[in-house]
């Protein structure tokens, strides 16, 4: 066997339907579709917007309940189509789980950003790849549930996707324009509030401690998954699926300051790295130009004097179990993946409920996942029966 390359995978997920990037951004303005308007990407993303504005149109928005910052991006910026997926509205605009792919499929729209957060995000990035589309992804669940089906959405239809996570976007900034070679990734985490606490600890801690994130503000649910280290699993099936690298040459190291976002070991041992102050920002721009780049004064640039020392650790494996649990899901491969997903989605929940412990959450997915005898993934009603039979699973659990 030869040493794992990047190109069949990245031929799979990123076809070649766009051909004018945005640094040809002279010959007219990319039309850009976000769902998830009102979280914490979706509103990052029109930051950057407002800051590129001659090389992006904005012509689609959704949101799911928050109508009132809704109503306000939707005075300012104006879009051809803008759509609420929570429940049915005032009439003001279409409103129900539909508009996500509605918004997706626009015929103005260039690039979809898929800022949606959990399982819902999955339709809207399966129709937007089938249609040709750009999609911007944050919404990790969607290739952690469907990676195959999602490769063959773009195969199909020509789309691509660019991910907005900081560590897949790092990775993705390392290996563009080299040809093949990739042996090792390496994902920086954090580690989370809890990186230094006794176990005991860690599975009493609280809601109000869980949301103490120490280098990133983002919304409720990745804030918890990154306390129990759930997210890290979710983003190495994500790197899985992107850049076609077996589960063996996928690592994760701690780095509490955040400012090495992953790094690309090629195949003669060199490595290569992509650094930043925290910010989603600079993914997000990323997603929307690669492979080219536009400057960007709204960046804060790098200084590193002002990082400090750059420290790495292990993780602690025995203490922030559902890292593991992820990873098994994903080198079990079909429909364990999206029981991973949906049992944490539901214990995430809960959790923020108050209706169970913070360590409640990993015996959740595990018990889901031991209960589970994995299918094939190769239909979206596999994937989506998984996902309910998960989610009744974690419920049952959850009040037991
Ligand atoms: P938020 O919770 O802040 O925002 C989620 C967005 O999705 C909101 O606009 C929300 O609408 C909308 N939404 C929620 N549920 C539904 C639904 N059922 N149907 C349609 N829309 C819905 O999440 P984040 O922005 O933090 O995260 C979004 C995604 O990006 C997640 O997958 C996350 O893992 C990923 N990500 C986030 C990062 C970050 O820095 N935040 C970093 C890397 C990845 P409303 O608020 O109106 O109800």
């Amino acid at each position: 066997m030869g040493s794992p390359s990047t190109r069949p995978r990245e031929k799979a997920l990123r076809a070649e339907a766009i051909k004018a990037g945005p640094g040809q951004a002279g010959k007219g303005r990319r039309g850009v579709a976000v769902l998830g308007s009102t979280g914490s990407i979706g509103r990052s993303t029109l930051d950057v917007l407002r800051r590129h504005q001659e090389h992006f149109k904005l012509v689609a928005l959704t949101a799911g309940r928050n109508r009132d910052e809704f109503a306000a991006q939707v005075e300012e910026w104006r879009p051809t189509y803008a759509g609420l997926a929570g429940p049915v509205d005032d009439g003001r605009w279409p409103s129900g789980p539909e508009v996500l792919v509605e918004a997706a499929t626009h015929p103005d729209a260039d690039i979809v950003v898929n800022a949606v957060v959990g399982s819902a995000g999955l339709d809207a990035t399966l129709a937007a790849l089938r249609a040709g589309k750009r999609v911007a992804l944050a919404n990790k669940e969607t290739l952690v549930m469907a990676g195959a089906l999602v490769a063959q959405a773009a195969c199909a239809g020509g789309g691509e996707i660019v991910p907005i996570d900081s560590e897949h976007s790092a990775i993705l900034q390392c290996v563009t324009g080299r040809d093949g070679g990739l042996a090792r990734l390496i994902l920086t985490a954090s580690g989370g509030p809890f990186r230094e606490w006794e176990a005991a600890r860690v599975r009493n801690a609280t809601v109000e401690e869980a949301l103490q994130h120490p280098t990133w503000r983002m919304g409720h649910k990745i804030t918890v998954d990154c306390a129990t280290l759930a997210n890290k699993a979710l983003e190495l099936i994500e790197a899985h699926h992107l850049f076609g690298l077996p589960y063996d040459a996928l690592e994760v190291v701690v780095h509490p300051q955040s400012i090495v976002h992953a790094f690309a070991e090629f195949h003669d041992g060199s490595v290569l790295a992509q650094l930043g102050f925290p910010s989603m920002e600079l993914p997000i721009l990323y997603a929307l130009t690669h492979p080219d780049r536009l400057p960007d004064s709204g960046i804060r640039r790098f200084d590193p004097v002002a990082a400090g020392p750059l420290t790495f650790e292990p993780v602690r494996t025995d203490v922030f179990p559902a890292l593991a649990f992820g990873l098994a899901a994903g080198r079990a491969g079909g429909t364990a993946p999206a029981v991973f997903n949906a049992a944490n989605e539901v214990a995430v929940a809960a959790f923020l409920q108050g209706a169970i412990p913070f360590g409640r959450i990993s015996e959740t997915i595990e018990r889901a996942l031991d209960a589970h005898t994995p299918v094939s993934a190769s239909s979206v009603e596999a994937v989506r029966a998984a996902d309910r039979w998960a989610r009744e699973a974690a419920q049952q659990s959850v009040r037991s």
